[in-house]
C-alpha cells in the first residue's frame, strides 16, 4: 500500500508526546519493507483557510509549526485522493482531529481530516463522505466543522468491549453508501497505550472492514494518523491496520 511520508515528520517541533522524538521512526521500522512511500507535499493556505479561520492560521504561524502543520495537512489530501483508487494511509503529524476552525487544543494545529475531505468535496470528487475516528479520544474538531455540512456523517466509537467496539464500527461503516471513507487513526486505544482496550488484531479488524465496507459502497478509502504514544507498540498496529485495509 501507499503510506504518504516525509522525513519532516521525525521532527520534534513541540514537547508534546505526538511531536515525541522516535514515534514516527518507530512506525516506519516496522512498515518500510511493506508499504511504498510517497513523499508528502505541504497543503497550499488556500486549502488550510478553506476550514480554519485567519486568526487560528496566524497564531499557528506565530507558533512556528505553520509548515510541519500544512505539511501533515498536505499527506491527508494526498491520501484522500489516492485513497479514491486504491487504500492508503498517511503517516503524518501533528495531528488534526482536535482542531476546529478558530482554535485547536490536544496536540493538533490544523485539522488534516477536514482539510482532506473539505478539498475533494470542493473539487467534486465526493458528494458523500463517512469519517471513522477510532483515536481514543473524541475528535471535537472534526465534529466542529464537517458535522453540520450535510455531506459527511461521523463516528466516534466508545465500547467498553472489543466485541462491541468492532461491531458498532461495522455497523456504521455498512449503514449509509459514502464515496469515501476516511480513518482518522489513533492507536492510543490499544491495549498497551493510553485507552488499553484494543489488540493489533482488532485494528486488522478495523481496517479490513474499512476496506470491505468501501468496496460495497463502489466508493474509496484512506486513513491517517492522529494518536498512538506508546512506541514500542505503534508500528505493529499501524502495520496491522495497513495490511486489514490493503487486504482483499
Ligand atoms: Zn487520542
Amino acid at each position: 500500500m501507499k503510506v504518504i511520508y516525509h522525513q519532516d515528520f521525525n521532527q520534534s517541533y513541540c514537547s508534546d508526546p505526538a511531536a515525541a522524538p522516535g514515534r514516527i521512526e518507530a512506525v516506519v521500522k516496522v512498515i518500510r519493507n511493506r508499504v511504498v512511500f510517497v513523499e508528502a507535499i505541504p497543503a497550499s493556505e488556500e486549502d488550510i483557510a478553506a476550514v480554519h479561520t485567519q486568526s487560528h492560521i496566524k497564531r499557528v504561524k506565530s507558533e512556528e509549526i505553520y509548515d510541519i502543520a500544512a505539511l501533515a495537512a498536505g499527506g491527508a489530501i494526498q491520501a484522500a485522493e489516492i485513497g479514491l483508487a486504491e487504500p492508503c494511509f498517511a503517516l503524518i503529524r501533528p495531528p488534526g482531529h482536535h482542531a476546529s476552525e478558530g482554535s485547536a487544543w490536544g496536540f493538533c494545529y490544523f485539522n488534516n481530516m477536514a482539510v482532506a475531505i473539505e478539498k475533494l468535496k470542493r473539487e467534486n470528487r465526493i458528494q458523500k463522505a463517512l469519517i471513522l475516528d477510532i483515536d481514543l479520544h473524541f475528535g471535537d474538531g472534526t465534529v466542529n466543522i464537517l458535522d453540520g455540512n450535510g455531506y459527511v456523517t461521523i463516528y466516534n466509537p466508545s465500547a467498553s468491549h472489543p466485541e462491541a467496539y468492532l461491531k458498532s464500527v461495522k455497523d456504521f461503516l455498512f449503514s449509509l453508501k459514502a464515496d469515501i471513507i476516511g480513518v482518522s487513526a489513533g492507536f492510543d486505544n490499544h491495549a498497551d497505550d493510553w485507552g488499553g482496550l484494543l489488540s493489533t488484531d482488532d485494528y486488522k479488524e478495523i481496517g479490513r472492514l474499512v476496506k470491505k465496507a468501501s468496496m460495497m459502497h463502489g466508493g474509496g478509502c484512506f486513513a491517517i494518523l492522529e494518536g498512538g504514544y506508546n512506541h514500542s507498540v505503534l508500528g505493529q498496529n499501524v502495520m496491522a491496520f495497513i495490511e486489514g485495509m490493503g487486504g482483499a
